[in-house]
């Protein structure tokens, strides 16, 4: 039963013309799927509503050609033949219950146009602001151009409304968006009506709110999405500025929902920045009007949304990571379960769907993205078909997940782990700065394991092919993780390098066990790229160590450029007095130091070092399958059925990664084999070919 503290939360909140049924809302989120999945971002969108959430919003949707942010995959309404997709998204939320809001973006300076090639247009002329540096320049809208761009707008209410939508977006939020662009004097030094004053610089956000309250005409809800600080002073929107917006135009849409800074200041990882950490920012701006408003800031914990509406902060708790980790946030509040929430990490892992443009996956849930794909769901798995005895080996993310959801399943499960830790590499990583958070991923699964009687965890049980196939098991899984090689192999060796004798190299496997350099002075060869070899480093630097970080990337964790991450690792990096050398490989360990090389021309130098850590690569831990392997003939009189191996043991990957084959395998265990394409997909329609085609060039005969 709820927790009468927690009543407060499902309290209902009108919101214009409708009316949410409790306080959770689920703030606009990328995710993608969009215009190439729709089906599949429509089921994912329904498992929020079904978990409770009051409102699902879409990500942003392009309202026109001229704001096409291709290659990322976002939702469009073009025209009509967008309508259906979007219905399906609002459909599928309504079948969950909730009211489905839309997200109608017109992104500006922020769209490269790279399909539609159309112009890009922006309130002066600028080169695009996008993730990579398009060699495209944005024009200076005309008054003609603002008064299309209001158009546009319109029809995509128009269209909004006829596809279901309950809340419709004005988006002037994370300088994504021509609206932002408008109102920042970042962006904007136009001397006309629509630059210089605040009141003129408003003036664009306020006559597309002014339209869009007449086209939804108390039909939908409008909401408003804007920046409260760009975090860049008096050089960009500042909290004064939009205290005297909302003082201003506050009572123009039903809703407010307020962001911060930039995407990355607003959906800041767990390494950067806690829970709650945009409260001094949003504080007071909801007394100026009388609106609802909206706000995120990672809550994962009931106690900290009481204290955001009790404290007049906000009205209606905004997520968009804890409802990707666990849809069912709210009703496992309503139920009193609270510990059975499964606490979004903060690792930003989702947020790389959208800058790798594939379906989002999530570390804490790995149904996340596969709700139409697989039918998978976050709470309900189908029942197991006999009654076979499961033994999985290792209890990493990938056996922890396994044995949950085996167990869910109904199967008699034994979890056996060698060490006298629950976690695998979890357990160890958390301990690493920055990544406390992390080890809710086995928070989260030895908690429900502790709940199933039907599965038994055995630590410090190293086990062998022997105690395998001694033992009564119908089904082995290996989940036995890896380990972290010192011989240089990765991306740029992938022949072992030459190492001196009594050269002292180290892993993260060594440090994490508590291993430290010999000497002062340490050179860190990051070629995985990932967060591990900055972290690592930040580590060292802070114990003392002289650091200096050699990478052939271009920068430093390069690939967490796809978490948001890059900038605020490369400071703090800085800031730890860690020496970074980037596009320099690692040639050779010598006793004394380090051989290296630039990745363009090759020259060679030599880095004084007394110990090396290698982040390169990791290697399977596999000796158990290949033993099990090797005997294969006795598993039919050991009564064993089948042995597989999975997360980090059969190929390393994200932990991420690992959770979700652990998921798959408890999936699919002794399903009828799944067909060539093992998941649903869809295929771009083909329309009607056009009437007058130019005609092909007639081949000429060549005479010999
Ligand atoms: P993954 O990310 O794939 O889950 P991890 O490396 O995090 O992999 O976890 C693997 C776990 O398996 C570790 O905790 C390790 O101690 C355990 N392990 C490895 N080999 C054995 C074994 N033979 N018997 C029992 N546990 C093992
Ligand atoms: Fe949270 Fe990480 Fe899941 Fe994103 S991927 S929702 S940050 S746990």
């Amino acid at each position: 039963m709820r927790d009468p503290r927690y009543d407060i939360l499902f309290e209902p909140v009108q919101i214009g013309p409708v009316t949410a049924r409790n306080r959770f809302y689920q703030v606009p989120h990328c995710n993608g799927m969009g215009y190439r999945d729709p089906s599949g971002e429509a089921y994912m969108r329904r498992v929020k509503a079904e978990g409770g959430w009051a409102v699902v919003c879409t990500e942003q949707v392009e309202i026109h050609p001229t704001s096409d942010i291709g290659p990322f995959i976002e939702l469009r309404i073009w025209d009509d033949q967008d309508v259906p997709a979007l219905a399906r998204i609002a459909d599928k939320i309504h079948e969950g219950g909730a009211l489905a809001g839309i997200e109608l973006a017109h992104n500006g300076l922020n769209s490269p146009n790279l399909i539609s090639r159309e112009t890009p247009l922006a309130p002066q002329n600028l080169p695009v602001a996008t993730f990579s540096y398009d060699p495209i320049q944005a024009r200076s809208m005309t008054k003609s151009d603002i008064a299309d761009l209001r158009r546009w707008h319109r029809e995509a209410v128009r269209r909004s409304l006829q596809a279901g939508y309950d809340i419709v977006y004005v988006y002037a939020g994370h300088a994504l968006g021509g609206l932002h662009h408008f109102l920042s004097p970042r962006y904007n030094n136009r001397t006309d009506e629509y630059g210089g004053s605040l009141t003129n610089r408003m003036r664009f956000l306020r006559e597309v709110l002014e339209d869009t309250r007449e086209e939804a005409d108390g039909k939908a809800a409008v909401a408003c999405r804007i920046t409260i600080d760009e975090l860049l002073g008096d050089a960009g929107i500042t909290k004064a500025e939009i205290e005297d917006v909302i003082g201003s135009i506050g009572e123009h849409p039903d809703l407010w929902d307020f962001v911060l800074g930039s995407w990355e200041d607003d959906s800041v990882t767990s390494r950067f920045g806690p829970e709650g950490e945009q409260e001094p920012y949003v504080r007071g701006l909801k007394q100026l009007t009388t609106k609802p408003v909206v706000g995120v800031g990672r809550f994962t914990s009931p106690d900290m949304m009481v204290h955001q509406v009790k404290s007049g902060i906000l009205d209606l708790i905004g997520a968009a990571r804890p409802s990707i980790a666990d849809p069912f946030l709210p009703r496992k509040i309503e139920t009193g379960d609270l510990e059975d929430i499964r606490e979004c990490i903060g690792c930003n892992i989702c947020v790389s769907g959208d800058f790798t443009m594939s379906p989002i996956r999530c570390t804490q849930n790995p149904t996340m993205g596969e709700e139409f794909r697989r039918g998978w769901h976050p709470e309900r798995i189908r029942p197991k078909t006999s009654d076979s005895h499961v033994l999985v080996v290792g209890a990493g993310p990938a056996g922890l997940e396994a044995a949950r959801a085996l167990g869910n399943r109904g199967y008699t499960v034994s979890l056996a782990e060698s060490s006298r830790a629950l976690g695998g590499r979890v357990e160890r990583e958390a301990k690493l700065p920055g990544l406390s958070a992390w080890i809710r991923v086995v928070d989260y699964r030895v908690q429900q394991i502790a709940k199933l009687d039907n599965v038994d965890v055995f630590l410090q049980s190293e086990m062998t092919a022997d105690d395998i196939l001694d033992n009564d098991f119908d089904h082995v899984l290996l989940a036995t993780g890896a380990h972290w090689r010192a011989d240089g192999v990765g991306r740029w060796h992938t022949h072992p390098i030459d190492t001196a004798d009594g050269a002292e190299v180290l892993t993260p496997d060594s440090i994490m066990a508590g291993v430290r350099p010999r000497g002062r002075r340490v050179v860190l060869f990051d070629d995985d790229h990932y967060y591990l070899g900055g972290v690592v480093a930040e580590l060292l630097a802070k114990e003392g160590f002289d650091v200096t970080l050699l990478t052939p990337g271009a920068h430093v964790s390069e690939w967490t450029v796809n978490t948001m991450e890059v900038a605020r690792i490369r400071k703090r990096l800085i800031r730890a007095g860690v020496a970074c050398r980037t596009n320099t490989t690692l040639t050779r360990v010598d006793s004394d130091g380090v051989g290296t090389a630039c990745v363009f021309t090759g020259d060679d130098g030599h880095l004084p070092a007394d110990s090396v850590v290698m982040v390169t690569a990791r290697m399977p831990e596999n000796r158990l399958l290949d033993a099990l392997t090797a005997r294969q003939n006795g598993w039919a009189q050991a009564g064993l059925k089948s042995v597989k191996a999975v997360g980090d043991a059969w190929a390393p990957s994200t932990i991420a990664a690992a959770v979700w084959a652990g998921h798959r395998y408890a999936e699919e265990l002794e399903e009828p084999p799944a067909p060539v394409v093992p998941f649903r997909r869809e295929v771009t329609e083909l329309v009607a070919e056009p009437d007058k085609l130019l005609p092909l060039t007639p081949i000429q005969t060549v005479r010999s």
